[in-house]
C-alpha cells in the first residue's frame, strides 16, 4: 500500500518545524528536504535543513522537472524534489512536505489524495515576535506582508492548527495523521 502525502504549510515563523520535529518518534514519516536558493543560516547543514542550491542549478532543477512544487519566497525560490518523495510514498511510507501556501496549492492541482494541513499563529503579533526572535531582523516585513496573504488561503486547507500551545498543536497533527488511510475529514 502506498504512503501518504501530508502538506503542511502557513506562514513563515508559526512553528512548523517545531512541530514537525515533535513527531519524531510518535510516528513513523519521511520529511522532504527541499532545495532552496537562499543562504545557509548558522548551524543549517547542506543535506539535512535544505539542498543548498545557486540560481543556475536552481533553473537547471526546474528545466530537468525534479521538483513536484516550487515557489519564491522573500526573493528566493524553494522546490519539493521529487524523486526521493515518490521513492518513499512508492515504499507504503508516509511523507510531510513542509512548505509555504503557494507549493501547497500547485500540490493540491496535482495530488489528488494528499492531506492538507494548515497551521496558523495565535495572531498576527505573535507571529512578528517569533520572527524577532529567531533572527530574521531585517526580513521580517516580506513574510509578515506574506503571513497575510497565506492565512486568506488557510480556508483551502483540510485541517488548521492554532499553534498557541505547542503541545496541543503536536497532539493536533498527530490525530490528523494518525487517521484511517488518506482521510480528510
Ligand atoms: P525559511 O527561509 O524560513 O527556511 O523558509 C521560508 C518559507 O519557505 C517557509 O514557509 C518554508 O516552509 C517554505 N519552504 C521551505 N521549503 C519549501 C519548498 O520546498 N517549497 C515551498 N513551496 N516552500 C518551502
Amino acid at each position: 500500500m502506498p504512503g501518504r502525502l501530508f502538506v503542511v504549510a502557513g506562514p513563515s515563523g508559526v512553528g512548523k518545524g517545531t512541530i514537525i520535529r515533535q513527531l519524531i518518534g510518535r510516528w513513523p514519516f519521511y520529511l522532504s528536504v527541499s532545495a532552496t536558493t537562499r543562504a545557509p543560516r548558522p548551524g543549517e547543514v547542506h543535506g539535512v535543513n535544505y539542498v543548498f542550491l545557486s540560481d543556475e542549478q536552481f533553473d537547471q532543477w526546474v528545466g530537468d522537472d525534479r521538483f513536484l512544487e516550487w515557489a519564491e519566497f522573500a526573493g528566493r525560490r524553494y522546490g519539493s524534489p521529487r524523486q526521493p518523495v515518490e521513492e518513499q510514498l512508492a515504499a507504503g511510507n508516509d511523507v510531510i512536505l513542509e512548505i509555504e501556501v503557494q507549493g501547497a496549492m500547485q500540490i493540491k492541482q496535482r495530488v489528488d489524495d494528499a492531506v492538507f494541513v494548515f497551521i496558523e499563529p495565535p495572531s498576527m503579533n505573535e507571529l512578528e515576535e517569533r520572527l524577532s526572535r529567531r533572527g530574521d531582523t531585517g526580513n521580517i516585513e516580506p513574510r509578515l506582508e506574506r503571513a497575510r496573504a497565506e492565512l486568506a488561503l488557510a480556508d483551502q486547507f483540510d485541517h488548521r492548527i492554532v499553534n498557541e500551545v505547542l503541545a496541543d498543536a503536536v497532539a493536533g497533527l498527530l490525530s490528523v495523521v494518525a487517521r484511517p488511510e488518506g482521510s480528510r475529514t
